[in-house]
C-alpha cells in the first residue's frame, strides 16, 4: 500500500541536470516518518472574538492583504477593524475584470488593482517573500490555509495560490471580519484625512498599496510625509512553457511535469550598474491589463492553481533609482510611471491594446512584422519598443536579454513577445515611519503599512506588515 507521510518542507532543486525533490518529513522518536493523518495539530487555529459590542475600533483604508491581514490580528485581539474600501466585493470586481479583458473598458475604481482583497485577489498567488526578517511569514501561511488555502501553503518553499482559488478565501476572510463584529465599507474612496480623529484611541492603518495615486497626492495635500524611492519598470515577457520547461528542466518528461509541475525561472543581471531582473514569474501563466487608471496601459501576470496554461510569463525589469529621474520630489517616481504608462497606451490602442514586439526584434531593433499567440486578452499591437522606451531601461533590458540567453541558450527567441509596460513592479514611494512605532513620522496614529508604503512588496510581506502594524496598536491601546 502507497504511503503517505507528514511532510513539512518541499522544495524543488532544479540547478542541476538532475532535478531534485528535496522533502522534510515528521518522524517520531525512533526516527520513522509520521503517516500523513497523524494526530498532531497542523497549526495553533486563530482565535478571533467577537467585538459587536467592544470599547476599541481602528480605521483601515484598504482592504488588500496589508489591510485584511491587520483586520482579522485585530479581531484575535478584541479590537473592532472598521474597514474602507475604494473598489468592491470580490464577486461584483469580478464582472469588472471580465469586461477588461473582452477590452471593453477599465472601471477606474474595480480592477485588477481595486477591491477586495486589493491587488492580492486576481494576483497570480505566489506565497513567498525573499525577506525573512519581517516577522512569522508562516503564519501568514497558517491563515491563508485556515480560511481555504491547500495543505501545501504549510510546506511548499514556493507556495502558490493562483487566482483561481484567491477570490473564495478573501470573501471568507470578509465573511469572517463581518460574523465577529467588524466592518467593511465597499466603494467608499478616502479622500481626506480630516474625518479621522487619528488620536491615541483612535489611530488609522493606511493600506492603499502602491497604485493609488490620487491618494498619495490627497497625503501630500494632508501633510503626511512622503520620500522618494527606488523602485522597477520594464515589460513583461511570454514565452511558450514548453521552451521554459526545456531550457529548465533540460529535456523533461511529461510525467515530470507532472509531478513538479511547469518550470518557472528567476534571472538577474547588471547593466551599466543598475540591476535588471525578472519579476513575478508565473509559469502556465496569463498577461493581464493591470493599470487602475484611464489612457494608461500597464501588464503584470497571474495564474491559476493548476499553472496549466501553454505561456509563461514574467516581468522583466530594470532598477530605477531617485537620482534617474529628473525631478527630485517625493511624487516624481509617480510622475514617471504615470508618463510610461500613458505612452505604453498610445502605442497600444483604445482602450487595452497591449504594444508587443517580438523579443529578438526587440533586442535588435527591428519592427516586428507579425506577432505569436499570446495570453494577453484585451488583445496586442505590434510596436517598436526599443525606440519609446526611455534609453535608460530599454538599452539596459535589451542587454539583460542577451546576458540571460547566456545562461540559458534559447531564451532570447522571437517566438517569444515582450508586452508593454511593466509599471508597478514596486512602490515609487515611501511613506516614512517610526521604526519603533510603525506610526508616520509626520502624523502620530497613523500607521502606513504594505506594499503603498514602501515598507513591502508582494502578498506576504504586504500581509505580515499589516499584522504587525495591528500588534503593534494592539500593544498600545
Ligand atoms: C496581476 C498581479 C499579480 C500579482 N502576483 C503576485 C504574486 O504572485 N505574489 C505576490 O506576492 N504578489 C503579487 N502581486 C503583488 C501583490 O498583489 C501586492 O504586492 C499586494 O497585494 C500588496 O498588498 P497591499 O495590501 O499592501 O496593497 P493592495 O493589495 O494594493 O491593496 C490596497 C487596497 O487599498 C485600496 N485603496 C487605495 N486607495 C484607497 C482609498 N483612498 N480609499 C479606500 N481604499 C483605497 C485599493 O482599492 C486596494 O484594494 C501581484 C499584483 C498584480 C496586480
Amino acid at each position: 500500500m502507497e504511503q503517505q507521510f507528514r511532510v513539512v518542507k518541499r522544495s524543488v532543486d532544479a540547478r542541476q541536470k538532475q532535478l531534485k525533490v528535496h522533502l522534510t518529513v515528521l518522524t517520531d522518536e525512533h526516527g520513522a516518518p509520521l503517516p500523513k493523518d497523524a494526530p498532531i495539530p497542523l497549526y495553533e487555529p486563530p482565535q478571533f472574538q467577537d467585538v459587536h459590542n467592544t470599547e476599541h475600533s481602528v480605521a483601515i483604508i484598504g482592504a488588500g492583504p496589508a489591510g485584511l491581514f491587520a483586520a482579522l490580528t485585530l479581531l484575535e485581539h478584541g479590537i473592532k477593524p472598521i474597514i474602507f474600501e475604494r473598489g468592491k466585493e470580490v464577486a461584483e470586481r469580478k464582472k469588472d475584470i471580465a469586461t477588461l479583458n473582452r477590452n471593453q473598458g477599465l472601471n477606474a475604481e474595480s480592477n485588477y488593482c481595486f477591491g477586495e482583497g486589493g491587488a492580492g485577489t486576481f494576483s497570480d498567488g505566489k506565497l513567498f517573500s525573499r525577506s525573512k526578517k519581517r516577522g512569522n511569514m508562516q503564519r501568514v501561511m497558517e491563515l491563508f490555509h485556515h480560511f481555504g488555502g491547500d495543505d501545501r501553503l504549510l510546506y511548499e518553499a514556493h507556495a502558490h495560490i493562483g487566482s483561481d482559488k484567491l477570490p473564495t478565501i478573501i470573501r471568507r476572510m470578509r465573511e469572517c471580519i463581518l460574523e465577529h463584529g467588524g466592518e467593511i465599507h465597499f466603494s467608499t474612496c478616502v479622500t481626506s484625512l480630516s474625518s479621522f480623529a487619528l488620536s491615541p484611541n483612535s489611530p488609522v492603518i493606511l493600506a492603499i498599496g502602491h497604485s493609488a495615486h490620487d491618494t498619495y497626492h490627497m497625503l501630500h495635500a494632508n501633510g503626511v510625509a512622503l520620500a522618494t524611492k527606488g523602485f522597477a519598470m520594464g515589460v513583461r515577457a511570454e514565452h511558450p512553457q514548453a521552451l521554459i520547461n526545456k531550457l529548465m528542466y533540460h529535456d523533461p518528461s511529461p510525467e515530470l511535469i507532472r509531478l513538479v509541475g511547469n518550470a518557472s525561472y528567476s534571472l538577474v543581471t547588471q547593466v551599466q550598474g543598475r540591476g535588471v531582473y525578472s519579476f513575478c514569474m508565473c509559469p502556465g501563466g496569463h498577461i493581464v491589463p493591470a493599470g487602475s487608471a484611464l489612457n494608461s496601459c500597464v501588464v503584470n501576470g497571474m495564474s491559476a492553481s493548476h499553472r496549466n496554461s501553454p505561456y509563461a510569463n514574467s516581468g522583466m525589469v530594470v532598477e530605477i533609482r531617485p537620482e534617474d529621474l529628473i525631478d527630485q520630489d517625493p511624487l516624481a517616481g509617480l510622475r514617471f510611471q504615470q508618463q510610461l504608462e500613458y505612452l505604453s497606451y498610445q502605442h497600444g490602442g483604445e482602450p487595452s491594446i497591449a504594444p508587443a514586439q517580438r523579443l529578438r526584434d526587440f533586442v535588435e531593433g527591428r519592427k516586428s512584422s507579425t506577432l505569436p499567440a499570446c495570453s494577453y486578452l484585451p488583445g496586442v499591437r505590434s510596436s517598436s519598443m526599443h525606440e519609446w522606451l526611455p534609453e535608460h531601461i530599454g538599452k539596459r533590458l535589451q542587454q539583460g536579454f542577451r546576458d540571460f540567453d547566456r545562461k540559458y541558450h534559447g531564451f532570447l527567441t522571437n517566438e517569444a513577445v515582450i508586452l508593454g509596460v511593466e509599471s508597478r513592479s514596486s512602490s515609487a514611494i515611501r511613506l516614512p515611519r517610526d521604526p519603533e512605532t510603525l506610526q508616520s513620522i509626520s502624523t502620530p496614529h497613523l500607521y502606513p503599512c504594505g506594499e503603498g508604503a514602501g515598507y513591502a512588496g508582494g502578498i506576504t510581506s504586504s500581509a505580515l506588515d499589516g499584522i504587525n502594524a495591528a500588534l503593534k496598536i494592539a500593544e498600545q491601546l
